[in-house]
């Protein structure tokens, strides 16, 4: 079992405040996906949990025992890095063994260690070949292999994938997906990239210049956004916002319009008054086409991607609007088009970027 609990953490390097008062508890089998803008902090909250930075105040508990002032070593974590650091001269075998030789390890217990590891990773056919034969997703596995065989208590990855394509992405997000169901063991992964988040996450945690912004499952966050930033950093493609002052409010409801269209959104209005600048989101998956009525967006261009089609554009003169449609939809650059959508997928947001809470049932 291993529960991490961070409480009232501050980092400064020198007069550079990067971290303030990051409070969060981790749970036992968790895999929790920090993710956020670069340098928001990330890499450096990880490396306090891991003990190879010191929080200027605060405390990391690892376990119900307090940590802050223990070296990596005695806190049962393993770290994987974005750079593989594998011995080159070294086969995968002795790469995966390293720190087992070094914990002087008896020789059968280390291999049945390598080759359980080498079993989970698909590394067992790859034993005898030296890093420079691997594909880069093949060393992220030796390097992962490696973490594996110190049986740890917790996992901390930084950013792993980031060197690899694409595909390869794909396919390792899947791999470490799996290899947390067969571990069974508490994960940190830290990434500035939300699909991974949204993917491998039970709990996603982001970072806005070193404050936590939101804590929730990936789902939540992509229904229940407390801020826009929260809103317009998770989901893919981005969610599309328009601004308005048009603005009033009636029987605790709140009414916007945005160009022809009238939109009433029951959302909290205790602190709103009519007048007040509102940012409405919605997602580009949540918009459709109609032939009448809605609001003309300008096609500049349309992404035919097999399932979906999407469409970039302006509306309204917010020339960063995109909508994704059915495969069916025949429409050309150039074209306008009417969007159409339910009020109720809507989001609201003040002039301070928090939103307005909705008031009927959450999804
Ligand atoms: P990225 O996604 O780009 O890796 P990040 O969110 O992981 O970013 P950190 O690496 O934690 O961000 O850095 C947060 C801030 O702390 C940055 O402004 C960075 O310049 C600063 N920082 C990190 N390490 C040091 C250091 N050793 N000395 C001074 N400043 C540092």
């Amino acid at each position: 079992m291993a529960t991490v609990k961070l409480e009232n953490i501050y980092k400064s390097f020198d007069e550079t405040e990067v971290l303030f008062d990051i409070n969060l508890e981790i749970k036992d089998k968790e895999f929790v996906v920090f993710v956020g803008p670069s340098g928001c902090g990330k890499t450096t909250l990880l490396r306090i949990i891991s003990g190879l930075e010191e929080a200027t105040t605060g405390s990391v508990i690892i376990d119900d025992k307090d940590v802050s002032n223990s070296p990596p070593v005695e806190r049962g974590i393993s770290m994987v890095f974005q750079s593989y650091a594998l011995y080159p001269h070294l086969s995968v075998f002795e790469n995966i063994a390293f720190p087992l030789r070094v914990a002087k390890i008896n020789e059968k217990e280390l291999e049945e260690k390598v080759f359980k590891a080498a079993d989970i990773l698909q590394l067992r056919d790859r034993l005898d070949f030296k890093p420079g034969q691997l594909s880069g997703g093949q060393r992220q596995r030796v390097a992962i292999g490696r973490s594996i065989v110190r049986d740890p208590k917790v996992f901390l990855f930084d950013e792993p994938l980031s060197n690899l394509d694409a595909a390869l992405r794909g396919d390792m997000r899947v791999e470490l997906a799996k290899l947390h169901q067969n571990l069974k063991t508490t994960m940190i992964y830290v990434t500035h990239d939300q699909i991974e988040a949204m993917t491998m996450a039970d709990k996603i945690v982001v970072l806005r210049d070193g404050v936590i912004e939101q804590v929730g499952s990936p789902m939540d966050l992509y229904h229940n956004p407390k801020t826009k930033f929260v809103a317009g950093f998770i989901g893919q493609p981005n969610m599309n916002f328009l601004r308005t002052t048009d603005t009033e409010i009636k029987k605790n409801k709140l009414f916007v319009s945005i160009g022809e269209l009238n939109l009433e959104l029951a959302v909290d209005v205790s602190k709103t008054n009519a007048g007040d600048e509102i940012d409405i989101g919605i997602r580009p998956e949540d918009l459709g086409v109609s032939s009448s009525g809605g609001i003309p967006m300008s096609v500049d261009v349309v992404e035919h991607i097999g399932a979906t089609v999407i469409l970039y554009g302006s509306v309204l003169g917010d020339s960063n609007f995109c909508a994704v449609l059915p495969s069916d939809s025949v429409i050309k650059p150039g074209e306008t088009v009417s969007l159409v959508f339910d009020s109720s997928k809507c989001h609201a947001f003040n002039s301070a970027g928090q939103a307005l809470k909705k008031t009927h049932k959450k999804k």
